[in-house]
């Protein structure tokens, strides 16, 4: 079978399972399907040769891939690779029915002909660069799921790959499905890294051809509550502290140029996203991204000193502020000494003549978590477009340069 045709029957095979994460769950995994693929995957992997693999108790799986080096190598370091198990939930069935579109001619894609779903060349012109390849889409009631099986079956048919190879050498390669990423980067944040002792490790959860991530937000939620004080009308002058109002003087202090709708690109927002209150408590939740550490740091800062300033304009409320970081920039994480990561993503794109498009994106990936613990994760492209959308598509040959992307960083890193 061609490299194409193994990716695809292993996308097919994990795609069958049904892994859409559910938010607000209060287990990881969120959902049961996550584990049936876990142990799927924790199978799959030791066929080929992958040891010490392991399911824990949020369905995460880790397993080593020994090096396999001729006598007096230098040493290699340790890479992992991270992939999502799980599937969003964007309003569609959680079932997923894949269709295959053999040779694609171009013009528009027919989903579902009951349903009468297409893909539009007019909408999605981005199709025509794909004229000739097999692509595969959903039925249309459903994401694809390229978001992040393509990546799964990436991997481990890149292992498939180096077993049936035993003359390409390699260093220490660890592999990782996290469950839950489209919730909140759930499983990444569930993993036990003693088990993951890497130098730096790959995500393969970017969308088309030749992109890559290495700058993401530093990202921070904020809870601000506010308790008033209350009385009845006729003996409430000097005495009611509505913490409704204080609430709407606190957004008031925020800047109004910062905010997702005025910015882009490396530009940092403070969001509101939620209000919630009654005459007694009010609470105010808010998200802070910023690509820039300092400025990140600062919008904490003002969001803190703007609570101090409600606290002396109304010494009656109590006022207390809660800021919890989230995720952080890869780029951080990224020392001089590990710049490697992010040159070898380069050099094996180009030397498979992919072009590589370098993107600040604008929210986290599972890497942005991992790179907290000093793991620099970059981030690059499963070949497939539209993610979280019934539109999602994924061209084989992308996919098949992103496989082809992952066994060149392997042979490149292995080269040092
Ligand atoms: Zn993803």
């Amino acid at each position: 079978m061609s490299l194409q045709e193994r990716l695809l029957a292993r996308f097919l095979r994990y795609a069958a399972v049904t892994t859409q994460s559910k938010a607000g769950s209060k287990t990881i995994p969120s959902t049961p399907g996550q584990w049936e693929l876990a142990h799927m995957l924790a199978g799959d992997i030791e066929q080929l040769g992958v040891l010490d693999v392991s399911v824990d108790e949020h369905a995460v799986v880790i397993g080593r891939l020994p090096a396999r080096l001729p006598e007096g190598h230098a040493p290699v370091p340790a890479v992992g690779w991270v992939t999502h198990m799980d599937t969003v939930d964007v309003g569609m069935s959680p079932d997923i029915n894949p269709v295959i579109i053999r040779n694609y001619r171009g013009g528009d894609i027919c989903q579902n002909a009951e349903k009468q779903l297409y893909i539009t060349a007019e909408e999605h012109p981005e199709l025509e660069r794909y004229i000739g390849q097999d692509i595969v889409v959903s039925d249309g009631t459903s994401v694809l799921g390229a978001d992040d099986k393509a990546a799964i079956a990436n991997v481990v048919t890149a292992l498939e790959v180096l077993r049936d190879n035993p003359d390409i050498p390699h260093g220490e390669i660890y592999v990782c499905f996290v469950p839950d990423e489209e919730i909140g980067l759930c499983g990444a944040k569930a993993m036990d890294f003693s088990r993951f002792p890497v130098d730096f490790a790959y995500t393969i959860d970017c969308c088309e051809e030749g992109e890559l991530v290495y700058q993401t937000f530093n990202a921070a939620h904020v809870l601000l509550n506010i308790t008033g004080v209350t009385a009845h009308p006729m003996s409430s002058k000097n005495n009611t502290v509505n913490p409704i109002l204080i609430a709407h003087d606190f957004i008031s202090l925020l800047d109004r140029g910062e905010t997702p709708e005025h910015t882009e690109k490396t530009e940092g927002y403070i969001w509101v996203t939620g209000i919630e209150g009654n005459q007694l408590n009010t609470s105010v939740r808010l998200l802070i991204r910023d690509h820039d550490r300092a400025k990140f740091e600062s919008k904490k800062e003002y969001l803190t000193a703007c609570t101090e300033m409600m606290k002396l304009r109304y010494p009656k409320a109590k006022l207390s502020i809660e800021i919890h970081d989230d995720y952080s920039n890869i780029n951080d994480a990224i020392t001089p000494d590990k710049r490697k990561c992010v040159d070898y993503i380069f050099q094996a794109m180009e030397s498979l003549g992919i072009e590589p498009k370098d993107i600040a994106m604008r929210g986290g990936t599972d890497g942005s978590f991992i790179s907290t613990k000093g793991i620099p994760t970059p981030n690059y492209f499963t070949g497939a477009h539209n993610f979280h959308s019934r539109c999602e598509f994924m061209p084989m040959g992308a996919v098949e340069n992103s496989c082809r992307t992952t066994l060149r960083l392997i042979e490149l890193i292995t080269k040092g």
